[in-house]
């Protein structure tokens, strides 16, 4: 396995940081995967990628390929949906050391199973989710109050006592536009729940260009602890908590993801195909080593 210093062509670009426009001078080509490259700020340390088209992005992204057909999403979102539940409960569960329960959006909710765990736990719920198909079927299923659409162009006079923003900041296709709408969206004192990945993890580091994490156009922004801190107390807001979470997922997600991201070898898909009905079956506990949450307090 290559380091991730050996993949890093120091090749200078004068391209905006997306993260604010007069960052840095020196943003570098570090690698290119899936055919998007990959840079990375030298000033605020933020890897981002740039779409092609922003131009049915969404639509294309988030099909109903991305949850019912594996790859960068799932291999069946529904199949998963206990397990989001209860992290979405445990999530409740965090919240309620910092605030009493009021209004929540929920940005990129999927069917809704994370907001389900908030609403049983007393909070009114909204959420956006650009994927219709799996949006209707939270409104129906889940009778939850679903927005299909982007939070960039997500319109509403109402302010919220939480935004939830789990695994979702690396796919703001507009950080900027995105983050003012944050900011326009929370209460005084309101809260942010981020969950997101940590490019300078370890984890992260080893794998280098292999790190499943790294899947534009699904994702294009990376992330640390200080560029996440900074780029939220730019738009008035403070960090009051972190943590690991206790992630379950179902052994076949888990294994689609080790199956995209491996070198091929000889047998690879009869040996995955024999894991997929053994490991497959059972949920595992993900070890979060390079994935945190973190709670925004705005000020
Ligand atoms: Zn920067």
């Amino acid at each position: 396995m290559k380091s991730e210093d050996n993949l890093t062509s120091v090749d200078r670009i004068s391209k905006n940081c997306p993260f604010m426009q007069d960052c840095s001078e020196e943003k570098i080509l570090l690698f290119e995967k899936n055919g998007y490259p990959i840079y990375e700020c030298t000033k605020c340390d933020l890897r981002f990628s740039k779409l092609k088209e922003i131009e049915n992005h969404l639509s294309n992204v988030y099909s109903d390929d991305y949850f019912f057909a594996g790859g960068a999403g799932y291999p069946n979102y529904l199949e998963e949906k206990k397990e989001l539940y209860n992290s979405g409960a445990r999530y409740a569960k965090i919240i309620s050391k910092f605030t009493t329960p009021g209004k929540v959006l929920d940005v990129g909710c999927a069917a809704g199973f994370y907001l389900k765990g908030f609403e049983d736990a007393g909070w009114k719920c909204l959420g956006i989710e650009p994927n219709e198909t799996i949006a209707s079927y939270g409104r129906k299923e889940l009778k939850l109050d679903i927005v299909t659409g982007d939070l960039e162009n997500f319109q509403t006079d109402e302010k919220f006592d939480l935004i939830n923003l789990i695994e979702v900041i690396g796919s703001f296709h507009d950080l900027n536009k995105a983050m003012l709408k944050v900011e326009n969206l929370s209460k005084k004192e309101g809260l942010v729940l981020v969950e997101s990945w940590d490019h300078r993890s370890k984890i992260a580091r080893f794998f280098g260009k292999s790190w499943h994490e790294y899947c534009p156009p699904s994702v294009i922004n990376w992330f640390t602890d200080i560029t996440l801190t900074e780029l939220f107390d730019s738009y008035g807001f403070d960090v009051i908590a972190t943590g690991r979470p206790s992630k379950k997922i179902k052994g076949k997600h888990a294994l689609e993801i080790v199956a995209k991201n491996s070198p091929e070898f000889i047998f690879k898909k009869q040996v995955f195909n024999f894991l997929r009905f053994t490991v497959g079956k059972i949920t595992l506990a993900y070890p979060p080593l390079d994935l945190k949450w973190y709670i925004f307090k705005k000020r």
